[in-house]
């Protein structure tokens, strides 16, 4: 039966652990051991860095953040290690840990129902996290309490604001589609107003960007009193939208979505600061399956780096993670060209 010659990669996925994978290398002993997951120097480009590759325990997946900038599940990590294809990494597996080929070939070709049979949990999202996770995490804030929608608008905003047009580089199609504009009076008055969506597409709050250079006293950016940052993301309301494929880019600030944006990259979201607070990390989860990519793209300056290491290691648990790295310092998404956005989209399809 020329049946035989197939080999059932997720039923070989299911049945070895990137653990006993780590193991038959003799690498196991050089991984630190974490919650959920293991790290160490990446084996595949043969890094030295002890943090630079992680596997998570749970999902059986693995990721370096270093050279390779990607990450896989185990027979990725076979034909990565080998040089191979995936047909021969399995064929491998199998060999090495003395599989049942019979039984991994037997589930071929029964088609989806075996799929669900022998996936590993990692399309199960584990359970939502508790509210005290929440709260400890998010400085303390009661976990629940979502952001009000406004019952207004802001209207009248002056959009063709130079500003925006000439100091921000916006085109007055992007300053419209995002629905920002120069606020004239109000609480938001002589400021760049940015209305801020919950992930339903409603207006939480407006966020005003002083329009220029702040002074000493003069903050960069005013939120509405009780308006909870850290429950947005900027953008997500839009970028769940696009294609399920496209990897998702998580970018600092409000200018730098909307940048990446008008230069085509639609599937942004702004965390409105360096950190990714539990509720943003959620967000993203319930958004994200462990197929997915999570492409993290921080300004190059110190908080960038601190931040985005931090966040590539909590959205590994569920999805793929690359972390973008800008060659000269304190280069900030915004600042990249349309050409330079279109070469970076070509690299992340
Ligand atoms: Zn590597």
């Amino acid at each position: 039966m020329a049946k035989t010659a197939f080999v059932d990669f997720k039923a070989v996925k299911a049945a070895i652990t990137m653990e006993q994978v780590l193991q038959h290398y003799g690498l196991l002993e050089k991984f630190k051991r974490g919650a959920d997951c293991l790290n160490g120097p990446c084996p595949i480009h043969k890094g030295s860095n002890p943090t630079q590759f992680r596997v998570s325990i749970s999902k059986n997946i693995w990721n370096c953040f270093s050279e390779c900038k990607h990450g896989g599940n185990v027979l990725d990590f076979i034909a990565e290690m080998e040089k191979c294809s995936i047909h021969a990494a399995a064929l491998k597996a199998i060999a090495w840990f003395k599989l049942d080929p019979e039984a991994m070939a037997a589930s071929d070709g029964k088609g989806e129902p075996a799929e669900s049979d022998v996936r590993p949990p990692v399309a199960k999202p584990a359970a939502k996290p508790a509210a005290n996770e929440e709260s400890s995490e998010d400085g303390g804030r009661p976990q629940g309490l979502p952001n009000t929608p406004l019952k207004f608008r802001l209207d009248k905003l002056e959009r063709s604001h130079p500003y925006l047009l000439e100091q921000r580089g916006l085109t007055l199609e992007t300053i419209v589609d995002f629905g920002i504009g120069f606020c004239s009076k109000g609480m938001m008055a002589d400021r760049i107003a940015i209305p801020i969506h919950n992930a339903k597409g409603e207006v939480v709050a407006y966020a005003g960007r002083f329009p220029g250079d702040a002074g000493e006293d003069t903050p960069k950016y005013k939120l509405p009193p009780g308006f909870r940052k850290s429950q947005e993301l900027f953008n997500i309301d839009r970028a769940v939208k696009e294609p399920a494929d496209l990897s998702l880019i998580i970018v600092e600030g409000f200018f730098d979505a909307m940048k990446l944006h008008q230069h085509g990259c639609r599937k942004v979201v702004a965390l409105m600061g360096s950190t990714l607070s539990a509720a943003q990390e959620e967000l993203i989860r319930q958004h994200t399956n462990s197929q997915n990519h999570v492409i993290v793209m921080l300004d190059e300056n110190d908080a960038g780096k601190a931040g985005r290491e931090d966040i590539a290691c909590r959205l590994s648990k569920f999805c793929f993670v690359r972390v973008h790295q800008f060659e000269q310092p304190d280069m900030e998404p915004e600042h990249l060209t349309a050409e330079e956005v279109q070469q970076l989209m070509e690299g992340i399809r």
